[in-house]
């Protein structure tokens, strides 16, 4: 597989892990998916194949982070790299060992 394929596979991924969020009644707020910089060294951030997606309730200031371990769920399903427990928002696939 490409990276370029890799993209392709990810970009639908995310698109429906979106929109089961979506349907979960969850309002996601999608970032940082082809970044330059700020993030640790070799992130696949900077190759397209991670996003960051915040989640909170409605009017609150703090993740959902409930959201985020069924967002997971979903993910997995999908076929995702695992979970960051501290860092619940990034949704990724594995490439070159990273995620
Ligand atoms: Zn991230």
């Amino acid at each position: 597989m490409t990276l370029g394929q890799a993209r392709e596979d990810f970009t639908l991924m995310l698109g429906k892990l979106i929109v089961w969020a979506n349907e979960q009644g969850y309002r996601l707020r999608i970032g940082a998916v082809l970044e330059q910089e700020g993030h640790k060294e070799n992130s696949n951030h900077y190759i397209g194949l991670a996003a960051d997606m915040p989640v909170f309730k409605p009017g609150a200031q703090e993740q959902d982070l409930e959201a985020h371990r069924r967002m997971h769920d979903c993910w997995d399903s999908l076929g995702g790299a695992p979970r960051i427990e501290k860092d619940l928002n990034h949704y990724s696939v594995k490439w070159a060992g990273r995620w």
